[in-house]
């Protein structure tokens, strides 16, 4: 018996890469998945998830098992750098309606466990320890990868289509010459605390410049802390991150006083700097999806629904372009504009917001015109939630 020869390669098993390699097979494709980690694997991750998410999830058939493991979010509790608190609801908002009307706190071990188990139930041909080292291009067009195993044995994987759902220092995106630096320097510290008072099912952001938190309840008890500052500012404490969280923590008054009687109950994971740039492929024969894209900032959440997204608009694309044989660029050029149509509004909402969080008096000039207009703070979250398109903030339709 000859094996069946591979229409696509997806390097890489995150949710960008499981989700992928899910649809594709669904599309009855013979797809090879490579991941370098073996799973379970660590991610340094906020753990919160858009309530756009469950969607996506429900169509690769593992939203069951992720509602067994996850907490739900009502909204979110935001602090101001002068104390103002506002309450923001997922909720339908005019004719928009989020998939679930919460979002969800799961740890990314589970999560990305749950796609992996799904991908395990599929005819996927899945390797994991499996590192993919090289890109392999032939006349303006990619033709393969060269990938290394667990033994350190080399192999070329030839495939018309190469996805590079590898993260944020994907191998297919540097090999090809698309990765950028970004001017925003910060870098994220992220642990588990315990023993706050208090536990609620909102996740609680406080907003302090240069610096900001987010205490996500992942669990009774457990809550994902993660923190982000200036990268400049972290980086002499490389090795004493611990110490780092634990001091810097106590020059935001408000989130100190939310932690006092709290503990550290995990070593703290640091990531920085946190945002670069990917520009589209220059050739034919590959796609990026998920972090490989690029990433800003985790500050609205957006990197697990935009990688799930981001796999259903790849396999799209992939998909017609397969059936007409034709991987060609302007065959593959569909899906950049998709992603543009998709992710657009949302990234410049994101920078707005970024612009706000990194100035005090604008900050808490923002939180108590949100305040005054707590619908307003809705449909801001349904924005960051992926359910409510940016323009709603713009026409003011709000209900
Ligand atoms: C500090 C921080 C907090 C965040 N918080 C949130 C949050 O709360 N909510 C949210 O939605 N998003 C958050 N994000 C973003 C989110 O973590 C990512 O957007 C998401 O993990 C992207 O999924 P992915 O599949 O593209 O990449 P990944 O999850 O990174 O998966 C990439 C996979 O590729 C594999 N790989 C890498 N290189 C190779 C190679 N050469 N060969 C083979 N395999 C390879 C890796 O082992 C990995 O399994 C946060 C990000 C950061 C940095």
């Amino acid at each position: 018996m000859t094996a069946r020869a591979t229409d696509v390669i997806v390097v890489g098993a995150g949710p960008a890469g499981a989700a992928t390699a899910i649809l594709l097979a669904e599309h009855g494709l013979a797809v090879q998945l490579l991941d370098r980690a073996r799973f379970p694997r660590p991610k340094v991750c906020g753990e919160y998830l858009s309530p756009e998410a469950p969607r996506v999830l429900d169509r690769l058939g593992v939203l069951k098992r992720v509602d067994g493991l996850a907490t739900p979010l009502a909204g979110m509790r935001i602090t101001a750098p002068d104390g103002t608190v506002v309450i923001g609801t997922y909720r339908a908002v005019g004719d928009w309606r989020p998939y679930r009307e919460h979002a969800m706190a799961i740890e990314r071990a589970l999560l990305d466990e749950a796609l992996v188990e799904r991908v395990r139930a599929l005819p996927i041909d899945f390797r994991e320890q499996v590192r993919v080292s090289d890109v392999l291009v032939e006349h303006g067009q990619v033709v393969g990868v060269e990938a290394v195993d667990r033994a350190g044995r080399v192999e070329r994987l030839l495939a018309p289509l190469v996805i590079g759902a590898d993260g944020r220092a994907s191998v297919v995106a540097q090999r090809l010459g698309l990765r950028r630096g970004s001017r925003f320097k910060r870098m994220a510290l992220v642990t588990y605390v315990s023993g706050l008072d208090g536990w609620s099912d909102y996740g609680e952001v406080f907003v302090d410049p240069p610096d900001y938190a987010i205490i996500n309840p992942i669990a009774a008890d457990r809550g994902n802390l993660s923190m982000v500052v200036p990268l400049a500012h972290a980086a002499p404490w490389s090795g004493r991150l611990e110490a780092f969280l634990t001091a810097r923590a106590k020059h935001l008054p408000h989130l100190a006083r939310r932690l006092a009687g709290a503990r550290m109950v995990a070593p703290v994971s640091a990531m920085g700097p946190l945002a670069y740039e990917v520009d589209a492929p220059r050739v034919g024969g590959v796609l990026l999806v998920g972090d490989a894209t690029g990433f800003f900032d985790p500050f609205t959440g957006e990197g697990i629904y935009a990688a799930l997204r981001g796999a259903e608009l790849a396999v799209e694309t992939a998909v017609r372009a397969l059936r007409k044989g034709d991987c060609s660029r302007q065959a593959l050029a569909a899906y950049d504009r998709a992603r543009r149509l998709a992710f657009g509004g949302k990234a410049r909402v994101t920078r707005a917001l970024q612009f706000v969080i990194t100035r005090r008096g604008l900050a808490n000039l923002t939180a108590r015109v949100l305040a005054l207009r707590p619908g307003l703070l809705d449909v801001l979250l349904g924005v960051v939630g992926d359910f409510v398109p940016p323009r709603a903030l713009l026409t003011g339709r709000v209900r």
